[in-house]
């Protein structure tokens, strides 16, 4: 599958989010943002092909508010590249779990900063213990994104087009 949308990044340089090319060629058109790489497709129209912003970055300054992103299972699974935290292993939706890294017998919430990706076998053997206490350490230090592409840029990394990943960490 092709991903063709844009990356729309700050004047820094910071991925804001991903908008579709259609409104990027508008921002483009209107001076709002300037193309850093283009799609290596060209969009179309009955006269004459154009080429299509994969990323663009704002011109200006502005206050864009960063993206708030809801706390929900499928996003902490987006966070976490639909990786477990403990093994490390890539899974598909139906055999990730949500662990409490500080299970909640010991007064863990529920939030972004103690909820992990968890495979079933991992969930199982940890239990309701720690990570120290189960000697599986985390393999990241779970904190609210700033950012989450959509999931089609997760179901592995080749889908992500080339031009992104140098943005994108
Ligand atoms: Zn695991």
């Amino acid at each position: 599958m092709t991903v063709r949308d844009t990356l729309l990044l700050d004047q820094g340089y910071q991925p804001l989010r991903v908008i579709p090319w259609q409104r990027a060629l508008c921002m483009q058109f209107t001076g709002k943002v300037e193309v850093v790489s283009a799609h290596d497709w060209k969009a179309r129209t009955v006269t004459r092909d154009f080429e299509v912003p994969a990323v663009v970055r704002l011109v200006r300054s502005v206050k864009v508010r960063p993206m708030y992103v809801r706390f929900s299972r499928e996003n902490v699974y987006l966070r976490d590249g639909y990786r477990c935290q403990y093994c490390d292993g890539q899974f598909r939706h139906r055999d990730l779990t949500l662990d409490h890294v500080v299970p909640r017998c010991h007064g863990g919430r529920t939030t972004w900063k103690n909820i992990v990706a968890c495979c079933v076998r991992c969930n199982r053997k940890k239990g309701s213990l720690s990570p120290e206490e189960a000697g599986m350490p985390l393999k990241s230090k779970p904190s609210r994104p700033r950012w989450l592409a959509p999931r089609v840029f997760h179901q592995g990394q080749n889908t992500l087009p080339a031009v992104w990943r140098d943005w994108l960490h």
